[in-house]
């Protein structure tokens, strides 16, 4: 089969001719239809310092799919061959203490798909059954493709109530826009995003943002008196990575607010901490999904109308991954995605 691989320790990838992988007992084989691209991909692509202390090359990556169920092993039962699935990219161990209270999301001998072991960039992918999930009736195949983004969006958002509540989202890369439709059909009042890239920032507002501001050279707290935000945002979604966001979250949240952080920061942010203390803050992680509640839930909601159409901005096929990468790694993209079906 053919696959997007990291065969050497150095910046790039190349698509390589390899084995079809073969499904053990408890696996899936699934024929891949479309994939998209993650962040994470485009670390492995550019071989940042993250990438080089967690991959090992040779490695298939990717860990974004839709595909069709191809084979399965023989302790697997309830899928039938050519059914539309897609799957958790976060394997984990099933044994330890978070695992077991169900709680695998925080596993700590946890092993991702395209990362520790071989990915989805690839005409076929095997992975655990437990991990694949049926794409329902009503779920576009290119929505079906962004669940693991998706799924980042949802579990962050839902950290806490936003029925009636002002929402601060730092950060209008596909996450953070596809957060503002989530938020939105949760019930929030209103929603405001920043970012420092104009072209994320219309992606925001397509997707229902109230505001969208660059905080370089706008105010954040002129947007707030327009529209009716008197004591700060009550709750706030982290999802830039940068320190002056989280900063700006701290400043404009209102006493006893709560932020959720998925953002992923480079170093250490300094902080001043009496901000949070005397705010009587909540500053909750966030990290991956919640398995798999989070994927009933992403499932349910598309299903119900949520529409992420407008954060899915260029489709290649899967020979054309290098200009792909490069429009990724630019930062002028929404959600690529890589056609294998043909
Ligand atoms: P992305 O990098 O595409 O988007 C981040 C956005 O933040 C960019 O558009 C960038 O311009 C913007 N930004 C930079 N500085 C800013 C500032 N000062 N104020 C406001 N915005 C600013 O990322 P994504 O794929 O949408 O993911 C969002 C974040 O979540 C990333 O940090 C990613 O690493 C992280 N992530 C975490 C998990 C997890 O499990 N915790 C999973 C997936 C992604
Ligand atoms: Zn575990």
């Amino acid at each position: 089969m053919r696959a997007i691989s990291k065969q050497t320790k150095h910046i790039g990838l190349d698509l390589i001719e390899c084995e079809k992988p073969t499904p053990g007992t408890d696996d899936v084989l699934i024929k891949i239809i479309q994939t998209s691209i993650c962040g994470t991909d485009a670390h492995i692509y550019k071989w940042d310092n993250w990438a080089q202390s967690v991959i090992n090359p040779p490695l298939v990556i990717g860990h974004e799919f839709v595909g069709k169920v191809d084979a399965v092993g023989n302790n697997v039962r309830g899928f039938t061959i050519g059914e539309l699935v897609s799957g958790e990219g976060h394997i984990t161990c099933g044994v330890c203490r978070n695992c077991r209270a169900g709680n695998q999301h925080i596993c700590q001998n946890t092993k991702g798909v395209g990362v520790h072991r071989q990915g989805a960039f690839a005409e076929y992918v095997c992975i655990p059954k437990q991990n694949v999930v049926k794409i329902g009736d009503g779920i576009p195949l290119d929505f079906a493709s962004c669940m693991d983004p998706l799924g980042n969006a949802i579990h962050t958002a839902l950290q806490f109530d936003l029925v009636g509540e002002d929402i601060l989202i730092t950060g209008a890369g596909p996450i953070g826009c596809m957060a503002v439709a989530v938020a939105k059909m949760a019930g929030a009042r209103k929603i405001v995003v920043t970012d420092v890239n104009n072209s994320r920032l219309s992606i925001a507002k397509r997707m229902g943002a109230d505001a969208v501001i660059d905080p370089f050279y706008e105010n954040i707290k002129d947007y707030m008196s327009v529209l009716g935000i008197k004591e700060g945002f009550d709750v706030g979604l982290e999802m830039s990575g940068n320190s002056e966001a989280l900063k700006d979250q701290i400043k404009h949240s209102r006493n006893g607010a709560k932020i959720s952080v998925l953002g992923i920061f480079h170093g250490d942010v300094s902080l001043n901490i009496n901000d949070i203390v005397f705010k009587m803050l909540t500053i909750q992680g966030v990290y991956g999904r919640h398995m798999y509640e989070t994927w009933h839930k992403m499932k349910a909601l598309i299903q119900n109308g949520l529409d992420i159409s407008p954060v899915i901005t260029h489709k290649f096929h899967y020979t054309e991954y290098e200009k792909a990468f490069e429009l990724m790694v630019g930062g002028e993209s929404g959600k690529i995605i890589l056609d294998w079906s043909k």
